[in-house]
């Protein structure tokens, strides 16, 4: 197979930088460029809503790799450069200046656009939207001691939000249709635990949709459905999903289905297009794994699939989401269970659950309890038999199922 010569990556994310830095590792020796949208160095977006609002870390600390790196790797970055259309035909990209560049291969690595509030008044400057550096920082100035913060969806990044603002002295309400958020991907159990925390740190949990949002001076109501009171709010943040960034690939005819549809190597409907990150739905896969390590593991595969090497099949999905000073770890797909058992303590807010299909665990989910789902992702990955009693019984180390 002729390795190409050129290779284009479409964004700047995770999924770009890991696809470059295993296109290197596995001896690619060609060119190497980067498109990206946004200004400056690629930054890792996990700290965006954790230290970052918090104030706990600058631009520089969040870099995915220093600068040194790309002139190393020898991988251009055209900062500030949006990719308006492919041009695979004719082997190229078109630019958003109007000019085509040249490529043999195009990766495409373009992410997700934050859902924005789909209600009149949705779109007031005091809604924030949290994706970007821009976003944060806008964001940050506005969590002050005090401030009246309003919270939509409380899913991962609502959460982190309401915990973060809250923790800065922020008077937080945080409104959810659904009881319990994340039920469907970590289980009841975890789910529950998460969400009544908030109320036990003092933020306002709402259970309501979001029907309107006023303007007043300074601030919003929110008019919510079903329920008696408007909440005033000096600022509000929305997290209720990301829409993957497929605009490219349609308009250029790759097949796309909620995320460009690929292949085990990240290959998409045409053959020298690829597709990591959150953009990318693998073909077969119920959902896009919109995480940082699907990201990462992504960019491994696409670099595979593009020097014709194996591609080794990924591991059971695995994320983190941090809240109120506890860690949220999760992995494989809840869904999948037909049954769940819990390990720990009854009364402990440190606690796992395990998702069992006959006698093997597909899924795990646990706050505060990083051992359980490191034993729990090899005990999926590899399919081991297990009795459940022992799973319960926190006299045996998880790890030793592995060696029956
Ligand atoms: C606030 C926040 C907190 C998170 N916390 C966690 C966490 O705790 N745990 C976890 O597992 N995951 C977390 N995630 C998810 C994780 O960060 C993402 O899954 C990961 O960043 C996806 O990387 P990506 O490279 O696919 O996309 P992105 O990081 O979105 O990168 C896509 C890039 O492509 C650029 N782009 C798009 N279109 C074009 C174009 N036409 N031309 C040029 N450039 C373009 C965009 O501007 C963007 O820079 C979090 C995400 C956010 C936003």
């Amino acid at each position: 197979m002729t390795h190409p010569r050129r290779i284009a990556v479409v964004g700047a994310g995770l999924a770009a930088v890991s696809t470059c830095d295993a296109l290197r590792a596995q001896g690619y020796d060609g060119e190497l460029t980067l498109f990206s949208a946004e200004h400056g160095l690629p930054y890792d977006r996990p700290p965006l809503s954790k230290d970052v609002l918090l104030g706990k870390a600058r631009r520089e600390d969040v870099l995915l790799r220093p600068e040194r790196w790309y002139e190393e790797q020898r991988v251009q970055v055209r900062e500030g450069t949006r990719v308006r259309a492919l041009r695979p035909h004719e082997g190229g990209l078109e630019l958003i200046d109007g000019s085509v560049v040249g490529t043999d291969m195009i990766v495409l690595a373009t992410g997700g656009t934050p859902r924005a509030l789909p209600v009149p008044g949705g779109d007031d400057p005091a809604v924030h939207l949290l994706r970007t550096w821009e976003d944060a920082e806008r964001l940050r100035e506005r969590l002050l001691p005090g401030a009246r913060v309003a919270v939509v969806g409380a899913g991962l990044i609502g959460a982190e939000t309401a915990a973060v603002a809250h923790a800065l002295g922020c008077r937080v309400t945080l409104v959810d249709p659904v009881p319990v958020p994340l039920a469907a991907v970590v289980g009841d159990d975890i789910a529950g635990a998460l969400h009544l925390r908030h109320s036990a740190e003092g933020i306002e949990v709402i259970t309501a949709g979001v029907e309107r949002v006023e303007a007043r001076t300074g601030g919003v109501l929110l008019h919510l459905h079903g329920y008696g009171e408007v909440i005033a709010a000096d600022t509000v943040v929305v997290g209720i999903g990301i829409r993957p960034a497929t605009e490219l690939a349609e308009a250029g005819g790759l097949a796309v289905d909620d995320g460009i549809v690929v292949d085990a190597a990240q290959r998409t409907s045409r053959p020298n297009v690829f597709a990591v990150g959150d953009v990318a739905r693998r073909d077969g896969q119920r959902v896009r794994h919109e995480h940082w390590e699907a990201a990462q593991q992504g960019g491994e595969a696409a670099a595979r699939g593009i020097l014709g090497r194996p591609v080794p099949e990924p591991g059971a999905p695995w994320f983190w989401s941090d809240r109120h000073g506890s860690r949220l770890e999760a992995v494989g797909t809840m869904a999948d269970a037909e049954r769940t058992v819990r390990r720990g303590a009854p009364d402990s807010a440190a606690f796992t659950v395990l998702g069992l299909r006959g006698d093997r665990v597909v899924a795990a989910a646990a706050i505060d309890r990083a051992r359980d789902i490191k034993a729990a992702r090899r005990l999926v990955d590899r399919g081991t038999a297990v009795d459940p009693a022992h799973l319960t019984d926190e006299d045996t180390d998880l790890r030793a199922l592995l060696r029956r």
